[in-house]
C-alpha cells in the first residue's frame, strides 16, 4: 500500500506530514531538522534548483535566479507584479512548475524519512481557489510525478487538524494569516461532521511580509538619524530585513526586543516595544477586521453566531490579532502552538482516510470525509422573458459533489425553429458579461418545432471535475446533444506531461 501524505502547499512556507494508521501524525523535517520549508525556488547555473531556506538566502546575492510568491498566480500565466514572465536562462517557468519544484522538494523530505518514494498526495489550498487554480495545483502535483488523490480547502484542513469534527457542530470562523497571504472563511460543520463552506474573504497581498517592510521603514529612518545608511548595498538592506523579520517574532512574546544595524562599517543598536510594532501595524489590524466583519456578512452571520473561531498561520501568534478577534467575536480564538504546521496535519489526517490502513477504532477513521463542492454555479444560456440572453444556473456554487443529473426545461423561441444552440458557463451572476464560457454543443429536433416547444437539459458533475450536459427533446424525450467538459487548467496535458518529463531529470535538494 502506498502512503498517501498531506501537503500544505503555502505562498510563503510548505510543509509535509504523514498519518500513520494508528491516526498518529508525524509532521516531517528535512535533513536540516527544519519542518517548515520556504515555498522559494533557485536556479542553479547547471540546471540543478534549490528550494527552501538555502533558495531564500540566495535571494540577497542572486535575486533574478530564485523566483517566491509564485502560489499567487495559480492558474495563471505569471506571478509577478508587472505580470511579465518569470525567465531564467531563457526558459519561461510557470507557476505551477515552481510549485512542482517544492512539492519534490516535500516529496524528498518525506522520502528520506520513510526510505521509500512518496507517490500519492493531499494537496491544501485556499477555500476562495476556484476550479482553475485547483486543476492547476494537480498539475503542479503531476509535474512533480506524484498523484495527486484529493484537493482539500486549507481552513477544512485546519479545522479537522483542531478536531473540530462533529463534535462541534456549527459555524467555525477560520482566521489564516500567513507571511503573504490573509483568508477568513466561515464554515459550518453539521452534525454528521461534514463541512460547508458558507463565505470566504481575505486579502492575496496582506500579511507577515508587509509587517516586517514596516519595521525596516522605521530602522531605516532610524539609522539615518544616526548617520547610518543601510541601503548602501542590496545584500545590506536585505541583512536589515531578516534582523526585522526576527524582531517581529520576538515581539509576539516580549514587550521589548532589540537588535544591532549595521553599515557604513560600525553597528548601531535598534530598539523596538510591542506598543511600537502595534502602532506600526495598526491599519493592517483593522483591514483584516472589516474583512472578517464583511466575510461574516456575506456567509448572514453575526459575530454571536460563531461557535469556534481558530486561528492559523504564522502571523497569527501575533498578539494583536488575537486580541482583535476575541474583542469582535466576543470568545477567545483557538491556536496550538503550531499554527504553522495545522494545515498539514489536517490534510495527514484527511490523506489517512483516502488510504485503506486507518485502524477503524480510530476516532479519525469515524470521522466522515468533508464534502467536495462546486466553487463556482454552472448554467446554461437562454432567454428570460424580456427576451434577454441569460446565464440560467442549473448548479449553484457550494453544491456538493458529484452532481448527477440536475434537470430544467427551456423552450423554444422561433417558429419553426429545428435546432438548439446549448452553451455551458461559468460563474454565479445571470448577466453574461460575468461569466466564462466553458463550451458549446448544437443538437437537432430533426424537423421545425413550434415556438415554446420544450427542450429537457441535464448536467452532472463528477468528483473529478467532469461536467456533463444533455439535451433532450421535450416531448418524444430524443437525446439531441451532448457536452462533456473538464474544468480547466491552465496547462494542456502534453504541457504537464513535457514538463514532468523535464521534472524526472531536475535535481531538486
Ligand atoms: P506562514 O505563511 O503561515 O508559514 O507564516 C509565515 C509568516 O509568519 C512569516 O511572515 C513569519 O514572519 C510569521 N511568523 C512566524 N512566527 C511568528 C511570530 N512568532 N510572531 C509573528 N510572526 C511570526
Amino acid at each position: 500500500m502506498d502512503r498517501i501524505f498531506g501537503i500544505d502547499l503555502g505562498t510563503t512556507n510548505s510543509v509535509i506530514a504523514y498519518t500513520d494508521p494508528t491516526a498518529a501524525t508525524e509532521v516531517i523535517a528535512g535533513q536540516d531538522g527544519n519542518r517548515i520549508v520556504p515555498s522559494v525556488v533557485y536556479f542553479g547555473k547547471d540546471g540543478s534548483q534549490l528550494v527552501g531556506m538555502s533558495a531564500r538566502q540566495r535571494a540577497i546575492i542572486e535575486p533574478e535566479r530564485v523566483a517566491m510568491l509564485f502560489k499567487r498566480g495559480m492558474g495563471e500565466k505569471s506571478f509577478l507584479d508587472n505580470e511579465a514572465p518569470f525567465v531564467v536562462d531563457g526558459k519561461t517557468w510557470s507557476p505551477e512548475e515552481l510549485s512542482a519544484s517544492v512539492l519534490k522538494k516535500l516529496a524528498l523530505m518525506a522520502q528520506e524519512r520513510f526510505g521509500e518514494p512518496v507517490r500519492k498526495v493531499v494537496i491544501t489550498v485556499p477555500a476562495y481557489f476556484g476550479d482553475n487554480e485547483r486543476a492547476a495545483t494537480k498539475s503542479a502535483g503531476e509535474i512533480a510525478g506524484l498523484e495527486v488523490v484529493h484537493i482539500v480547502n486549507e481552513p477544512t484542513a485546519a479545522a479537522i487538524a483542531h478536531g473540530l469534527d462533529n463534535a462541534s457542530a456549527g459555524r467555525i470562523l477560520v482566521f489564516d494569516l500567513g507571511g503573504g497571504t490573509f483568508d477568513v472563511t466561515v464554515m459550518e460543520v453539521a452534525s454528521d461532521g461534514s463541512m460547508k463552506v458558507l463565505a470566504t474573504g481575505g486579502d492575496r497581498r496582506l500579511g507577515g511580509m508587509d509587517f516586517d517592510n514596516l519595521i525596516l521603514a522605521k530602522m531605516i529612518a532610524t539609522a539615518r538619524q544616526g548617520g547610518l545608511d543601510v541601503e548602501t548595498e542590496p545584500w545590506a538592506r536585505q541583512d536589515a530585513y531578516g534582523k526585522a523579520e526576527a524582531l517581529k517574532k520576538e515581539l509576539s512574546t516580549l514587550e521589548t526586543a532589540s537588535t544591532s544595524l549595521t553599515g557604513s562599517g560600525r553597528p548601531l543598536p535598534f530598539e523596538l516595544t510591542r506598543a511600537q510594532f502595534e502602532k506600526l501595524i495598526r491599519d493592517k489590524v483593522t483591514a483584516t477586521e472589516d474583512t472578517t466583519l464583511y466575510t461574516l456578512e456575506l456567509a448572514g452571520l453575526q459575530p454571536s453566531d460563531i461557535g469556534t473561531v481558530l486561528m492559523v498561520g504564522g502571523s497569527s501568534r501575533i498578539p494583536a490579532f488575537q486580541k482583535m478577534l476575541e474583542r469582535v467575536c466576543g470568545r477567545p480564538p483557538l491556536f496550538s502552538r503550531n499554527l504553522d504546521e495545522d494545515v498539514a496535519r489536517g490534510a495527514a489526517m484527511l490523506a489517512a482516510k483516502e488510504g485503506q490502513d486507518l485502524d477503524p477504532r480510530t476516532a479519525l477513521a469515524r470521522m466522515p470525509k468533508p464534502v467536495d463542492v462546486c466553487s463556482h454555479g454552472l448554467g446554461i444560456t437562454a432567454l428570460n422573458d424580456e427576451m434577454e440572453l441569460r446565464n440560467f444556473i442549473m448548479i449553484n456554487a457550494q453544491t456538493p459533489v458529484p452532481v448527477d443529473d440536475v434537470a430544467d426545461t427551456f423552450n423554444t423561441v422561433d417558429e419553426g425553429q429545428n435546432e438548439v444552440e446549448i452553451k455551458l458557463n461559468e460563474g454565479d451572476e445571470e448577466d453574461l458579461e460575468f461569466v466564462k464560457q466553458l463550451g458549446k454543443s448544437t443538437g437537432s429536433f430533426g424537423r421545425g418545432v413550434p415556438k415554446g416547444y420544450p427542450i429537457k437539459v441535464t448536467m452532472s458533475y463528477d468528483r473529478a471535475g467532469m461536467i456533463e450536459v444533455n439535451a433532450y427533446d421535450g416531448q418524444t424525450g430524443t437525446h439531441m446533444c451532448k457536452l462533456k467538459v473538464p474544468r480547466p487548467g491552465n496547462l494542456s496535458k502534453a504541457q504537464v506531461a513535457n514538463a514532468a518529463a523535464l521534472y524526472r531529470n531536475t535535481k531538486v535538494s
